[in-house]
């Protein structure tokens, strides 16, 4: 039992054809498996169609009726064009408007009989009353009065599909309604359901109690009648989730031979003496915390054992993450390895470099830095082993640069890199032990899946007497206030960051720039040093600018967002973020992450500008009222989904398109249980030879699961 209906083009379906098997295509249909999981986005309830005069205001309905006037409408003083259609159901009758598609027009005909659907308004000019903004159509018979089509009824098999039912409502692409897209997904629901393989093994989904997966695409593309349409439309039927636990299951299936792969690997056993990590210490002016040296101790454990290293350090910002790789640097520098770092903008290496190198060089070990912007490129002295410590950006995982003996990757500030950087940078030795360090506080749910394949520690301690950043919120009319914080502490010797959301006026907004502010603040505070810092300069500017704030000579830096990770100035304690309003809270948490990092007392002020609704105001008082990463990371996701973590740009990571990783949470953790299992008992899946070419091509173009050939 079972088919492949991958194989099986779209095309061939009866009722497709060439020409609209390419429009399916640009709805990523490309066979008849891709069908099956074209999912609707909302659905219908058609069992029971309101009449017009008793339909009610505010409420979501859908109507039908036929259309008796079709109009473009310009009001005066207006710059805009109004389609309108009015429908008559016998009962009453019901404007339809849609603004700015006038082509809208040509799509109808008077006589035309159609269903709308959207929310039901009071029309503002009174009159019939009924009204509906920019509603779905969907045309129910193209009679157009001319008594030629008249009297036309619905076929029996129309009526079966678009009415008196549940009727499923899926996204269209220009050439193909609705309808046309509804009535291919019947005929290809009703013939091929049946035929399609169960990915999931049986034992799982009965373990989990999910329906099969025929079962499952039925009812989703055409529900009973007794169906619970609310349920339906929030995607939380058990047929929903059964395909959201099935999409989960090849993420964390993916995620599970990634790390099984990595685990029983050979890899280099580094067990020093410890002469350097000892050195390394005496150097530091601080001791460490206990939950540095807790994860210390993890790390040197996996340092230790046969196999590769693949750890993630998550801590809050300030928590103190690198010393901590450094300390693994020791380890594997001792034994002869090389290390490399590699962190996400040109500034962090830069500013990295800045502080390793003169550390390093008293241990006698020699540093790089290799950035895609710099000419001077280390190549032959990384390839020959000289340098024991590169650092630099994804420049590292280019092809040209080879390492003599690399034993040891950092990755830092690990959200902008993804699965797959992370695997290019592992191939640049034989299995090289990988530290990925994390600022980015995410729920243990989605950690386990953007770093699923990895072990984790937490640094769940901040460093002795540090004092928690004070954080306002100064409107940008309160100018006075705003000077007064900084030439108080400039004046006391301490520095400041003033943060913009742009470089210059030239972006096509009306948002305060980086350099019209630099030289406002100049104009005002002659007296003190202010400097320009953001991405377009050149790299020796940027370095000599940034070494001049850490020596001190520098007042002030006005910056974009690119000082957001890992830069590290203790004195600097005063922050100005203007345009707040623009910032996600991880992204203000990281900023504010750069103040409140050594014994003097900080201050964030945040500025935001006119018009800035009550919903921005509302996220910036969180900012006010917490430091806690996790809380802040918890309010951005609630606020903006897990699209800004969860993005295959940035992780790399397949697209989810059923399962929403924040709601579906407890069927995640189900599934990576099932999915961990069952590589651990089978991991080349011979025994599952079905789950293989799907589970393939579910991460196709991101990783290479399994060795082809
Ligand atoms: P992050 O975890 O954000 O990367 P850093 O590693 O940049 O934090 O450390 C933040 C600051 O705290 C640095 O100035 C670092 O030298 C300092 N620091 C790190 N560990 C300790 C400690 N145990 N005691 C005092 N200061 C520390
Ligand atoms: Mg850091």
């Amino acid at each position: 039992m079972g088919r492949d209906l991958s194989d099986f083009p779209i095309q061939y379906i009866k009722g497709v054809g060439p020409k609209r098997a390419g429009l399916l295509n640009r709805l990523g249909i490309a066979s008849v498996r891709d069908a099956l999981y074209y999912l609707p986005y909302r659905y219908e309830d058609r069992t029971n169609i309101h009449r017009i005069s008793e339909l009610n205001f505010g409420q979501t309905e859908t109507v039908q009726g036929r259309v008796v006037s079709l109009e473009i409408i310009k009001p005066r003083g207006k710059n805009l064009r109004l389609f309108e259609m009015t429908i008559n159901d016998g009962s009453g009758l019901l404007k339809g408007t849609w603004f700015n598609q006038p082509f809208m027009k040509k799509n109808f005909r008077i006589g035309y009989e159609v269903l709308l659907h959207g929310v039901v308004k009071r029309s503002p000019y009174g009159g019939i009353g009924f009204q509906m903004d920019n509603p779905e159509y969907e045309i129910v018979g193209i009679a157009d009065g001319s008594g030629k089509h008249d009297h036309r009824t619905l076929s029996q098999e129309e009526s079966l599909i678009h009415m008196n039912r549940i009727v499923p409502v899926y996204r269209v692409t220009s050439g193909l309604s609705v309808r046309q897209i509804r009535t291919i997904l019947f005929s290809v629901v009703k013939t091929h359901a049946k035929e399609i393989h169960d990915v999931i093994p049986g034992e799982i989904l009965s373990r989990n109690a999910l329906p099969g997966i025929t079962e499952s695409l039925s009812q989703i593309h055409f529900p009973h009648d007794y169906a619970d349409i609310e349920v339906l439309n929030r995607g939380a039927s058990d047929f929903h989730k059964r395909l959201a636990f099935e999409e989960l299951f090849m993420l964390e299936l993916g995620l599970a031979v990634m790390q099984r792969k990595s685990t029983k690997e050979k890899g280099y056993v580094f067990n020093p003496e410890g002469r350097l990590l000892r050195r390394l210490l005496e150097m530091l002016p601080f001791r460490l915390t206990k939950a540095q040296e807790r994860v210390f101790d993890e790390i040197r454990h996996d340092m230790k054992r046969p196999h590769p290293m693949n750890r993630l350090i998550q801590g809050d910002v300030g928590c103190g993450k690198t010393i901590v790789a450094l300390m693994a640097m020791m380890i594997v520098s001792e034994c002869g390895y090389q290390s490399a770092l590699m962190v996400p903008t040109e500034i962090l290496a830069e500013q990295h470099y800045l502080t390793l190198y003169k550390l390093f060089r008293e241990l006698g070990l020699k540093t790089c830095l290799l950035t895609g912007s710099r000419k001077d490129r280390p190549l032959s002295r990384i390839a020959s082993g000289e340098m024991t410590v590169v650092i630099g950006t994804h420049a590292l995982i280019q092809e040209v640069v080879t390492f003599k003996k690399l034993g040891l990757v950092v990755i830092d500030e690990q959200h902008r890199f993804g699965v797959i950087q992370r695997a290019l940078l592992r191939k640049k030795a034989d299995s090289p032990d990988v530290l990925v360090m994390t600022a980015t506080p995410i729920p243990r749910t989605l950690s386990l899946t953007l770093y699923g394949d990895l072990d984790c520690s937490v640094i769940d301690e901040l460093p002795p007497d540090r004092r928690p950043t004070q954080t306002l919120l100064v409107h940008a009319k309160q100018k006075e206030q705003i000077y007064r914080f900084i030439r108080d502490e400039i004046t006391k010797g301490r520095q400041v960051y003033v943060v913009y959301p742009v470089i210059d006026e030239s972006e096509k907004t009306d948002l305060r720039s980086a350099i019209i502010g630099k030289n406002a603040f100049e104009k005002k505070f002659p007296e003190f040093n202010i400097r320009l810092l953001h991405g377009r300069m050149k790299p020796s500017e940027r370095e000599t600018i940034m070494a001049a704030f850490k020596k001190g000579e520098v007042d002030m830096l006005a910056s974009t967002t690119v000082i957001e990770v890992g830069v590290d100035v203790p004195n600097a304690t005063l922050m100005i973020i203007i345009h707040a309003e623009r910032f996600g809270l991880s992204q203000l948490h990281q900023l504010r992450g750069r103040i409140g990092r050594g014994f003097h007392q900080s201050y964030c002020i945040l500025v935001p500008y006119e018009p800035c609704g009550e919903d921005a105001l509302r996220r910036l008082h969180v900012m006010v009222q917490t430091h806690d990463g996790f809380r802040i990371a918890e309010e951005d996701l609630n606020i903006r989904g897990p699209g800004e973590f969860y993005g295959t740009r940035q992780s790399g990571m397949p697209d989810l398109r059923i399962a929403h990783i924040v709601r579906d949470a407890r069927l995640l953790q189900e599934a990576r249980k099932d999915a961990f299992n069952l590589i651990e008992n089978d991991p080349e899946l011979e025994g599952h030879a079905r789950l293989k070419k799907p589970l393939e091509s579910f991460w196709a173009g991101k990783i290479e699961l399994f060795k082809t050939g």
